[in-house]
């Protein structure tokens, strides 16, 4: 699978390094040229969108139409309301977005990918799919039954949209650490962290479509499906509620909040400290590379800042993709380097003084009113802060049977619970915690061995610790308690709105 030669592009379409041929498609010459197709999977936005980009560009140089498909797994990783409506509600947003300013058709389907979007090119006679990146198994899978349903005339490319520096450029290799990959990444940023071409209408319009989305009744159904985790409220799905986030002049990141980021990103009890992205930067509704333009034009004012949140959202998020990529037992103990899963093994059958079960760790029953607060603030506000995420993780090592089952539990509450989840950063969040990826050895002691150990007195010299518990004890109360208001004058209707 070769990636384009690294040449440059010509102006305004992408750079050639950020785009790899799946499948080179071989058309007889008395066969017409069809349409593109771009399947929309990872980066669901109009905006900022590299893929988009090429897709539209591959069509008006070919003179033909382009529309975007997108594909809704029956079930995906586990995910629920909460993910699944926030989802749905920006893809709603997008379709009219795409189509109104770009009359681009937008395409949804439901099933398995493989067979909708190989029967899709079919019926539209399309030459060429252009698709997203992902490095999570089940898209490669699809990808690879893809290129092997689909006619022989039909090319496939992957575009990375979703990192700064395509992941197969930023490095050939799996890396072992952020030390091993800031350079490499940092030298690339001239070549890629630039502005994105304005994208206009594409020459060639798509012949008239019946197709209507019945975005009530879907987002109804997934609410039904998978009303074991509720939606969120504090959230607003979509494009524009993420540049609100971003640049918003009420309380948008880079201008209101950024100057603390540097020296309070790690307080749980100043959430605001964070960007808050990670919900956007998940579903592709921003782009990082946005996001990373955006903040280096005020590099001056807050230096410390800037440069502490773009090695999050370009170093360390890309290490998160690069692991993903490379590693294919990127959540399981198999994926940890050799060191770890010797000294996790050899402390496997250390005795636990506490061990809890899947579901005593799901409903927050510990010991331990530190953990427990983590626990809910997942549960009912969906997005646990970001240093508590790792006292989180390392707990459930200590405190269950193994690292597998550690770790095993750990993915599943995440990829249930979090609006940000079923992610590379979740994985690789996971496998840092429990299996000491990314990092190094430390002293060895019970349990953990050399993997670095976390405990409720290290949290209680870093920031106020009773504090935060009765702030989630509050904000979960306020949590339950609209949601009993909600429940008891819901009409069914209000569900969707
Ligand atoms: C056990 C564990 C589980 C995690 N699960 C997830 C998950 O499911 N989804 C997820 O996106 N992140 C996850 N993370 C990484 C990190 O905690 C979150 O990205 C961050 O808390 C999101 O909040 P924010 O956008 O406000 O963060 P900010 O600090 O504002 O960061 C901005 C962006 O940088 C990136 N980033 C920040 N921290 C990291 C990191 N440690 N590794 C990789 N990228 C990072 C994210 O894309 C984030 O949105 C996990 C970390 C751990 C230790």
């Amino acid at each position: 699978m070769a990636s384009l030669s690294s040449r440059q592009s010509t102006p305004n379409s992408v750079q050639l390094g950020r785009i790899r041929v799946l499948k080179e498609g071989f058309r007889g010459s008395d066969q017409a040229v069809g349409p593109v197709v771009y399947w929309m999977f990872r980066d669901q936005r109009v905006r900022d969108n590299w893929a988009l980009i090429h897709a539209v560009d591959q069509a008006n140089k070919a003179n033909v139409p382009v529309a975007v498909a997108f594909n809704l797994f029956d079930q995906f990783l586990g995910a629920k309301a909460r993910q699944l409506g926030f989802m749905l509600r920006g893809l709603r947003q997008l379709q009219i977005s795409i189509e109104e300013t770009l009359q681009i058709p937008f395409f949804l389907f439901q099933g398995e990918a493989e067979e909708n979007i190989a029967n899709f090119l079919r019926e539209c006679g399309a030459s060429l799919l252009v698709t997203d990146f992902s490095p999570l198994r089940q898209i490669r899978r699809c990808k690879d039954e893809l290129c092997k349903r689909v006619s022989d005339s039909v090319t496939i490319h992957e575009v990375d949209a979703h990192n700064v520096v395509p992941i197969w450029v930023a490095s050939e290799k799996l890396e072992h650490a952020a030390r091993t990959i800031r350079g490499k990444i940092n030298k690339l940023l001239s070549e890629y962290l630039t502005d994105f071409p304005t994208l206009q209408p594409p020459l060639r319009k798509w012949g008239a479509t019946n197709q209507t989305i019945d975005w009530d009744s879907l987002i109804a159904d997934v609410l039904r499906k998978g009303a074991e985790v509720p939606e969120i409220k504090w959230c607003e799905p979509g494009e524009a509620a993420a540049m609100e986030v971003l640049m918003g002049s009420k309380d948008g990141f880079l201008t209101k909040r950024l100057k603390n980021y540097s020296t309070d990103r790690n307080n749980p009890l100043k959430p605001r400290a964070l960007s808050c992205l990670s919900p956007y930067l998940h579903f592709g509704q921003i782009s990082a590379q946005r996001c990373a333009l955006e903040a280096r034009k005020i590099r001056n004012v807050h230096p410390q800042a800037v440069d502490a949140f773009l090695e999050e959202l370009i170093v360390r998020r890309e290490l998160a993709d690069n692991f993903c990529f490379y590693q294919l037992h990127y959540d399981s103990l198999k994926g940890a380097w050799e060191w770890a899963r010797k000294t996790l093994t050899d402390h496997a059958s250390d005795k636990r003084e506490l061990i809890y079960s899947k579901e005593q760790l799901e409903k927050a029953q510990t010991h331990d009113p530190l953990w427990n607060a983590s626990q809910l603030e997942m549960v009912h506000f969906g997005k646990m802060h970001g240093f508590m995420r790792m006292y989180w993780a390392k707990k459930i090592l200590e405190w269950t049977k193994g690292p597998d089952e550690a770790l095993a539990i750990s993915i599943y509450l995440n990829d249930k619970y979090e609006i940000d989840g079923r992610d590379p950063n979740g994985y690789v969040g996971c496998m840092w915690s429990i299996c000491g990826v990314h990092d190094q050895g430390w002293q060895e002691r019970l349990i953990f061995g050399k993997i670095r150990y976390m405990n409720y007195a290290g949290c209680k010299r870093k920031f106020d610790v009773e504090g935060y518990v009765a702030y989630i004890k509050r904000l979960v109360g306020e949590i339950k308690k609209r949601k009993a208001v909600n429940d008891l004058g819901r009409n069914p209707k209000e569900i969707c709105s």
